[in-house]
């Protein structure tokens, strides 16, 4: 279950901070790193650092962008050493852990990402997560180094999946399985919907591109909140394509 969780860390400078963050995962039953165009990787500091825990950085997924990070996710969940870099919905360290671990047993994929050393993460990429987690730290020296950031929320997933061990039988895990009717739309296919909910924004007028007033990150907040799952995204993208053809003037059939 804990194969589930992915730990993506986003341009990270210091190869140093790769090699910590991956013994910190280790150390906490963690194993499925993905990288976001490293600065410097595979590196001898990010070995040395790693102490032990080569498996993780051998078996560590490079890739081109956060988006290719986040395929197959159904949940991401990013940080940020600031309390509120922008309005969303905030969790602490202790209930991302609880919300990891529980939609994990329940068989989702789900993404904890990770900042550059000296910028954190973009807003773009912030609102690409469906929560942000702060670790409540000293607000006048907030921002912990990355792998420490690491160690603190891969303590707390291990804390939640020991706590669910003890509770009886998976019963969390079918609770959350049984309130929807099948499997959660993966990121990529929420992107695909964006883009496609998006444009449709724009062919009926709602949407002036010129002046987008925050409505995009606002529909994703929303879509996020949902929970969608996968009929749930084929119902909706139907519902986008037909509307396109009305607005583009075409007959419509009534159905049923
Ligand atoms: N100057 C940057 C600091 C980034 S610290 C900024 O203001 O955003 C590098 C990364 O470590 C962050 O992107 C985040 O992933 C993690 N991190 C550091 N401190 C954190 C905290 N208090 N809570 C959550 N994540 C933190």
């Amino acid at each position: 279950m804990l194969q589930n969780i992915r730990v993506v860390l986003v341009n990270t400078s210091h190869p140093g901070n790769i090699g910590g963050a991956a013994r910190a995962m280790k150390n906490m039953g963690l194993s499925r790193l993905v990288l976001v165009q490293p600065l410097d990787f595979p590196a001898a500091d990010a070995s040395a650092r790693a102490s032990g825990a080569d498996d993780v950085l051998s078996n560590a997924i490079v890739v081109d962008s956060l988006e290719q990070a986040l395929v197959g996710c159904s949940m991401a969940i990013g940080t940020s050493a600031r309390e509120r870099s922008i309005p969303w919905p905030l969790l602490d360290p202790r209930e991302c852990a609880s919300k990891t671990v529980e939609r994990a047993a329940a068989g989702d994929e789900i993404a904890l990402v990770f900042g550059r050393e000296h910028a954190g993460l973009t807003n773009d990429e912030l609102q690409r997560c469906h929560f942000h987690v702060h670790i409540p730290s000293n607000p006048d020296f907030s921002s912990l180094n990355l792998a420490a950031a690491v160690q603190v929320l891969s303590y707390e997933v291990r804390m939640a999946w020991l706590a669910a061990q003890g509770e009886a039988g998976g019963e969390q895990k079918q609770d959350v399985a049984a309130s929807r009717n099948g499997e959660l739309a993966t990121l990529d296919e929420m992107e695909l919907f964006y883009d496609h909910l998006e444009k449709t924004l724009v062919d009926i007028g709602f949407l002036d591109p010129e002046k987008p007033r925050h409505l995009m990150p606002r529909l994703r907040r929303l879509y996020g909140r949902s929970e969608v799952d996968r009929t749930e995204m084929s119902i909706l993208r139907g519902i986008l394509t037909e509307t396109q053809k009305v607005a583009r003037g075409e007959p419509y059939k009534r159905k049923g």
